[in-house]
């Protein structure tokens, strides 16, 4: 810089080379310093009176001392804080930015990582329940087994085995609770209904002797001790001193023809209408009216009592014959006799009885004769009679309500598969109708609608 100044001020001189009258004074001022003091006389001014000063010399020398001015401002202090600072701070910003790019970088790089970590966890955790073998669901699985849990059990975990998944469950669990709707929309397998189908005879027993040709056979719907409820007891009725009483264990021994007990009765049976009700036996005694209670626990006779007016002894049997007057059963309501007096003129009368002492608690008069039909049994107070013992295919021809007192024809199809039927009873507690059908002991499913 002080050597542009110099130069200019050489310049200068050299402009004015021409004037031989210029002087260089050097001397001290008044303080002491040392002043130098360079003088030039004007070419056209001859005084420096205030009227003759200024001029183009002096006019031109300003404006060549204004761009020197200019020049020296430029070459220090202007060009610091002219354009140099906005690259500097263009800079300094690019930087910034710079820096804040590479960490949103590195960022980025770490969270791709990240991912990549997490799918090749997820690859293996697939390859891994690929080779395991699928369990089958099993009903008798624990029911809170923790769907997070499903993965990581061991192969030999037996919860794991079982699977694990609440929702499969709960969906399963949903679907066995919703019953089955009955064929014809009307059964009622829980309560009392009127009859509506039976089904195809089921053989259970064949007898293996003359004796067993015709017969009864009975579980208790309301078993009491010592006795339960799968205990079968049969009596073969061919003979005229029929006693005997064979107890079986349940219909498997009955099936396989091995009694568990033979009671021998005090009085002799007459006939197919003996019945079974909470721990009891009761028949009636042969060639008489007589009914009576025999008592299993005790092996006795419990109670005794004639049915009223009933005829006995073939003076009102079913149309099979075989001395069937009176024809015991048991139904959700209690304890029935079917047989018929003089007084009724052979038409079926039905009485229900008191099962402890065998007295009449109320009687019904029927429309049908007792002689025209085959057999009979009540089903939730309700008489019905089979039509024919020895047709194949027949039917269940009428109905007899008590709670109405009104009887009707009906026509449900009933099958005498060996076609000699003896013996045709209703249990409740099995809901089937038990039968004698010539040597086979034989029951029929049964459909009931509601009430
Ligand atoms: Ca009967």
């Amino acid at each position: 810089m002080w050597l542009l100044l110099s130069v200019c001020v050489f310049c200068l001189l050299g402009c004015s080379a021409g004037q031989d009258r210029a002087t260089l004074w050097r001397g001290n001022d008044h303080s002491g310093r040392c002043q130098y003091t360079f003088t030039v006389p004007s070419p056209s001014e001859t005084s420096c009176s205030p009227t003759v000063s200024g001029g183009p010399e002096m006019e031109g020398l300003k404006a060549r001392l204004s761009l020197l001015e200019v020049l020296v401002a430029r070459l220090t202090g202007g060009e610091i804080g002219g354009p140099g600072a906005g690259l500097q701070e263009a800079l300094t910003q690019a930087m910034g930015e710079r820096i804040l790019l590479q960490g949103e970088k590195a960022r980025l790089e770490r969270d791709v990582e990240g991912l990549q970590r997490r799918m090749e966890e997820m690859r293996r955790e697939t390859e891994r329940l690929q080779s395991r073998p699928c369990y089958p669901q099993s009903p008798l699985l624990p029911p809170s087994i923790p769907l997070q849990d499903s993965g990581l059990r061991p192969a030999g975990d037996p919860a794991w085995q079982y699977g694990g998944n609440p929702v499969l469950q709960e969906l399963k669990a949903e679907v066995t609770e919703i019953p089955a709707p009955s064929p014809e929309g009307r059964e009622d397998s829980t309560g009392c209904g009127e009859l509506i189908s039976i089904g195809e005879p089921v053989s259970h027993r064949k007898a293996d002797s003359i004796a067993g040709k015709y017969g009864v056979w009975m579980q208790d719907p309301e078993a009491v001790a010592p006795y339960g409820g799968k205990m079968v007891w049969r009596i073969d009725t061919v003979g005229s001193e029929v006693r005997q009483l064979f107890g079986y264990e349940d219909i498997d021994q009955l099936s396989k023809g091995f009694p568990s007990k033979v009671l021998l009765l005090p009085e002799p049976v007459e006939s197919t209408g003996a019945t079974l009700y909470r721990g009891s036996l009761y028949y009636q005694r042969r060639r008489s009216r007589t009914l009576l209670r025999y008592d299993l626990a005790s092996e006795s006779i419990a109670a005794r009592r004639d049915l009223p007016h009933a005829g006995f002894h073939g003076q009102f049997p079913y149309s099979w014959g075989g001395y069937t007057d009176v024809d015991l059963g048991v139904d959700e309501q209690g304890l029935w006799a079917v047989y018929s007096t003089n007084k009724a003129k052979g038409v079926i009368v039905v009485s229900q009885l008191d099962p402890h002492s065998l007295a009449v608690k109320r009687s019904w008069e029927t429309s049908i004769r007792k002689t025209s039909v085959a057999n009979a049994f009540v089903i939730c107070g309700r008489l019905y009679t089979v039509a024919s013992y020895t047709a194949a295919n027949t039917t269940i021809n009428f109905m007899f309500d008590t709670a109405t007192g009104q009887g009707k024809e009906v026509a449900l199809p009933f099958r005498n598969k060996y076609r000699y039927n003896s013996m045709v009873d209703y249990n409740h507690a099995q809901r089937k109708l038990f039968a004698w059908d010539n040597f086979h002991i034989v029951s029929y499913d049964v459909r009931l609608g509601r009430q």
